[in-house]
């Protein structure tokens, strides 16, 4: 038989727990850990929030049952105050993270884009040094044809 993690759950901070899978109640919510694939449970009102698993430590999100609704999860006043202000904190986070990676992605496009410039200015080097190379190539050739017309003439004069 296969050990199920259980995941204790209260409101504010999820603490991990474990237990055999003659524990698992009927309204449990079995899973499988999205990292590491272990089996998890949690008591049913633990559903949609955040917590770790057992096995590998990395956070998890509880699924939410098909059909499950808010009253299924007859929570008490305070607990629904509780979730809410869990759900509101996990929201600012998520935001947060949202903020610092569009500002990546800023810096990142900033990078490339001096970069493409450097290429292009590499790019107008090596035209540059190109033509000067063709320059160079065809002074050679004139050089080529003016000396072998003073070995001609050289030539000629040894001749008489
Ligand atoms: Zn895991």
């Amino acid at each position: 038989m296969t050990k199920t993690a259980r995941l204790a759950k209260d409101t504010q901070k999820l603490q991990a727990g474990s237990a055999t899978e003659d524990d698992i109640r009927p309204t449990d919510i079995v899973f499988n850990c999205p990292h590491c694939g272990h089996s998890l449970c949690i008591d049913c009102r633990g559903a949609g929030l955040l917590t770790n698993c057992t096995e590998c430590s990395e956070e998890v999100l509880v699924p939410i049952p098909d059909g499950m609704t808010v009253e299924d999860l007859d929570l008490t006043p305070e607990q629904t105050m509780g979730q809410l202000f869990y759900t509101r904190r996990m929201l600012a986070r998520a935001e947060q993270r949202i903020a610092e990676l569009e500002e990546v992605i800023a810096s990142l496009k900033d990078r490339r884009s001096a970069m493409e410039k450097a290429r292009l200015t590499t790019l107008h080097h090596c035209a540059d040094i190109a033509n000067l190379c063709q320059v160079v190539q065809e002074r050679q050739g004139e050089i080529a044809t003016a000396l072998s017309r003073m070995l001609e003439i050289i030539a000629r004069e040894q001749q008489h």
